[in-house]
Parts: structure tokens; C-alpha cells; sequence
């Protein structure tokens, strides 16, 4: 699958696009205007730093071709007329995730596989709105795709085997770990066994057990593991847990929500990204 276009181009789908192009795919960038298109050369210049910081053979001469190999368009039709694949980045919400696939099917050429990033949504919730449920999945990214670069591919039952399977290579080819998950599974298996986990810090903060350094300490050097949950909480960044716990059924969680929103949000300490979060890093 050489040609792909990716519907949306914000945090997730500027990287899937970058980091797909630098692998050598032709890339086709498809927003709802021209005004959102027009800012990711700046969205580029950004990756480019990262790519450079991050991985050492990253060079200028591959990092300039990666950007030449994407295309843009706020034309739907325009945009996925030669697709072998389209992945959909567009916002964490049914409704216009439905809306979107209903769209793609309209124009899509028969070959085109479907594959949504969504982190919530399962994949049977959108194939009846796809017109092709056989050829739709979801293939789902962790932020900061060329570090952090787990494919999780996740079928309905009424997905085809081998679409499965061809979507698992092309996760490989664009360098990719690809993670089959064999029944569907709402978090996947990277949020089963994160969202608990940090909701499990969460609960000792609230309750004044020990200090998010102390929790972070203790994961740490007893596990191995390189960051504890609130150094995780700062990457995510804030809005993230709150948004996700300001509704919860448990109180606890609730209270969490409160204090990020009291006590970080509402100072602006956003996490990691806005140089403060559970820790400085001015
Ligand atoms: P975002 O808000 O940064 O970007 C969404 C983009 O979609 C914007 O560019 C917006 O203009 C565009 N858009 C809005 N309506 C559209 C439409 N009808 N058609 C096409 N584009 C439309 O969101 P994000 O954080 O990139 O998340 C996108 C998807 O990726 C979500 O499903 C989310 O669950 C998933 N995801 C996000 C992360 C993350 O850390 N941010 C991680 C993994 C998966």
C-alpha cells in the first residue's frame, strides 16, 4: 500500500502523515479548509526538530523528502481518489466520526481500506457507516508516532483477515511495531492497562498517601520502568486525565479531576508540552 491519505491533521494526523511520508509513502493531507492546511508547513518544521532530536540517521536530504511526498487537499473527493488506505484522525466524537465515513464511502474507490485511529471508539460502533465493514478497522497510534511506535490494529468481526493482515504490514513499513489484537477491546491494550494504572496513582495522590515524586520514585526503581505515572500524566498532558475523570462514577476520581483543574489548569501548567505540569521543566 503505497498511497495513503490521512483525514485530519491535527496532533495524530500530522504525525501519522509525517511519519508515514518519511517512510517513503505518498501522503495526501486532507482537512476541512485550506486555512487548517496552510499551517503545517510550521507543523513540519516542528517534526523536523523532533525527527533530528530523536532518531540519529534523521537527516536534512530524508527530512526534506519526507515533506515533498505530502500532498494537501480540503477536497474530500480530491483527497482519497487514488487511496490504497485512508486513516482517519478527525475528532474523538461519534457523530462526526460517522459523519466522516459516510462522506469517504460516497467517493472512495473500491479498492481503498478504511482504518480509524480512534482511542475510544470501537470499530463496530463506525463499520455500518462505512459502506464496506469488510475492509474497515482501526489502527491505532500513541503519541509522538516515530518514538513512541506501537501499531495497534484492532478488527470488528466483521473485518476481513487478510485486510487485517495487510494493514499490520503496512504498520511495519512505516516503521510501525504492529500489535494484532485479536477481538476488540475498548482502550485497546496499551489504555487496559494504562488508564487503570494511573488512575491508581491518581487515588494515592487524592488521598495524601505519598507525593507524586515518591509514587513516581517507588515505580521507578522497583519496576525498571524509565517514567512513573505522573512523568506519564505530564507527557499526555493535563487535559487528558481531566477530561477523562471529571465525570467518573468514583469520587475519588472526580476529586482528581478537581485538583488538575484548581491546582494546574486553571495556572496553566498543562504538562510537559507547556514546560510545567506535576514537574517543572523551565
Ligand atoms: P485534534 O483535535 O488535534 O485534530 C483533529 C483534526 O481533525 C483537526 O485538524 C480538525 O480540523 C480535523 N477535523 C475536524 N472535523 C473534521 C472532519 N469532519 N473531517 C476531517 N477533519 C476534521 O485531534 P487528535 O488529538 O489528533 O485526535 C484525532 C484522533 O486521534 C482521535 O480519534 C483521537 O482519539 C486519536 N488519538 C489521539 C491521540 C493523542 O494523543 N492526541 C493518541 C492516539 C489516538
Amino acid at each position: 500500500m503505497q498511497q495513503l491519505t490521512v483525514l485530519g491533521t491535527g496532533v495524530l494526523g500530522s504525525q501519522i502523515i509525517f511519519q508515514s511520508a518519511y517512510a517513503g509513502k505518498d501522503v495526501v493531507a486532507y482537512d476541512i479548509n485550506e486555512e487548517i492546511l496552510a499551517k503545517l508547513p510550521e507543523r513540519w518544521e516542528y517534526l523536523k526538530a523532533a525527527y533530528r532530536a530523536d532518531i540519529a540517521d534523521a537527516t536534512d536530504e530524508k527530512l526534506d523528502a519526507a515533506v515533498a511526498r505530502i500532498r494537501t487537499s480540503a477536497d474530500l473527493a480530491d483527497a482519497v481518489k487514488d487511496a490504497d488506505l485512508i486513516i482517519e484522525a478527525v475528532p474523538e466524537r461519534l457523530d462526526i466520526k460517522q459523519q466522516t465515513w459516510e462522506a469517504v464511502a460516497a467517493v472512495a474507490p473500491e479498492k481503498t481500506i478504511f482504518a480509524t485511529n480512534s482511542s475510544t471508539l470501537l470499530p463496530s460502533d463506525i463499520a455500518p457507516f462505512t459502506g464496506r465493514p469488510e475492509k474497515f478497522l482501526a489502527l491505532h497510534f500513541a503519541n509522538e508516532v516515530w518514538k513512541f511506535n506501537v501499531g495497534e490494529v484492532m478488527g470488528h468481526a466483521g473485518t476481513d483477515a487478510d485486510v487485517f493482515e495487510q494493514v499490520a504490514t503496512f504498520a511495519e513499513e512505516i516503521g510501525m511495531v504492529p500489535v494484532r489484537i485479536h477481538k476488540e477491546q475498548p482502550g485497546y491494550v496499551l489504555n487496559s492497562l494504562l488508564v487503570p494504572f494511573l488512575g491508581a496513582a491518581g487515588a494515592l495522590f487524592v488521598k495524601g498517601i505519598a507525593t507524586p515524586e515518591d509514587i513516581d520514585n517507588t515505580w521507578r526503581i522497583s519496576t525498571g520502568a524509565p517514567t512513573g505515572p505522573f512523568q506519564i500524566f505530564d507527557v499526555v498532558g493535563m487535559m487528558t486525565p481531566y477530561m477523562l475523570n471529571k465525570d467518573s462514577a468514583d469520587p475519588v476520581q472526580r476529586e482528581f479531576a478537581e485538583i488538575i483543574k484548581r491546582d494546574y489548569i486553571d495556572k496553566g501548567y498543562l504538562g510537559k508540552g507547556s514546560g510545567r505540569g506535576f514537574y517543572s521543566y523551565e
